[in-house]
């Protein structure tokens, strides 16, 4: 067990680090190492071996997926309770729970107290701090441990490092991408909702375009809506002999742009649609 005072651990560039990872962006030997499975030695020693690539490989999905579990728990944590409002990353706490992850965060990280209670010590400063558990460059045993064990070890080492993750200074700035699944982090801590979703780089040109169009529909539904209502006020006088044109006056004076009573022609099917269902709300 490898000893490390907390405040070597509170890293800026630690949602980064950790993005890389949950992408499975290591190389396989780091990914191993961060399972539980010391690189290969070169030569054999008495009493050690190198792990079979079956049990590597094992450990490294079982490591990955409690992490990736945990992260998206987080992320989800300040999405989902107020999904109408938006994405509220500074609202991401280890209490929250639902019905697809039913154990807190908060939970998982006592049950892993229980298994291994960190002592506290003094670091070089005298401050206190939480000795690490760290059981990863420890050599690999021969004959090679149950598979059940090493998952065990590969779950709990998971458990560790999303811990040093909360631990850092901006565990707010980890997100995953709406369109491609991918982690990543933003450089700096965001303080505004995040209304239509995180999009990676790559993906957020495709983003933009998205919000756009949503926009676009917003603003024609309104303005079929107001359509539809002024449709139904229309009376015929000698001033306003036109229903088409008058329509589109009303619309004109309640939305931006030019609305002609072409416009309120071409919506027409659209727009007796929704008068139907305005006399059917109406009763
Ligand atoms: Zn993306």
């Amino acid at each position: 067990m490898i000893v490390q005072p907390t405040r070597t651990r509170r890293e800026r560039d630690y949602p980064k680090i950790l993005a890389t990872t949950l992408n499975g962006q290591d190389r396989m030997g780091t990914l191993g190492w961060l399972a539980g499975i010391p690189h290969d030695r070169p030569f054999r020693v008495q009493g050690f071996c190198n792990p079979s690539r079956r049990t590597r490989d094992a450990a490294i999905k079982e490591f990955l997926e409690t992490l990736r579990r945990l992260a998206d728990q987080w992320i989800a944590s300040g999405k989902e309770q107020l999904k109408s409002i938006g994405e509220q990353p500074w609202t991401r706490n280890v209490l929250w729970f639902s019905d697809d992850y039913q154990e807190p965060i908060d939970r998982t990280l006592r049950k892993f107290l229980d298994r291994y209670p960190l002592p506290i010590v003094p670091d070089s400063a005298g401050r206190f701090a939480v000795a690490y558990w760290e059981p990863r460059d420890a050599p690999w045993p021969f004959p090679e441990p149950a598979l059940e064990d090493t998952l065990a070890k590969a779950r709990d080492l998971a458990i560790i490092d999303f811990q040093k993750f909360l631990e850092s200074d901006c565990p707010q700035q980890l997100f995953k991408c709406n369109e491609c699944g991918k982690y990543f982090a933003l450089a700096r801590k965001p303080r505004e909702v995040i209304q239509h979703g995180a999009y990676c780089k790559k993906c957020k040109s495709a983003g933009g375009a998205r919000r756009v169009e949503d926009k676009r529909n917003a603003e024609k539904e309104e303005m079929l809506k107001i359509a539809a209502e002024a449709w139904m006020e229309w009376k015929y006088s000698h001033s306003n002999p036109n229903q088409l044109e008058w329509v589109a006056r009303q619309v004109k004076k309640r939305c931006r742009g030019e609305i002609q009573a072409k416009w309120v022609s071409r919506n027409l099917k659209k727009i007796q649609e929704r008068v139907e269902a305005l006399k059917n709300a109406k009763g």
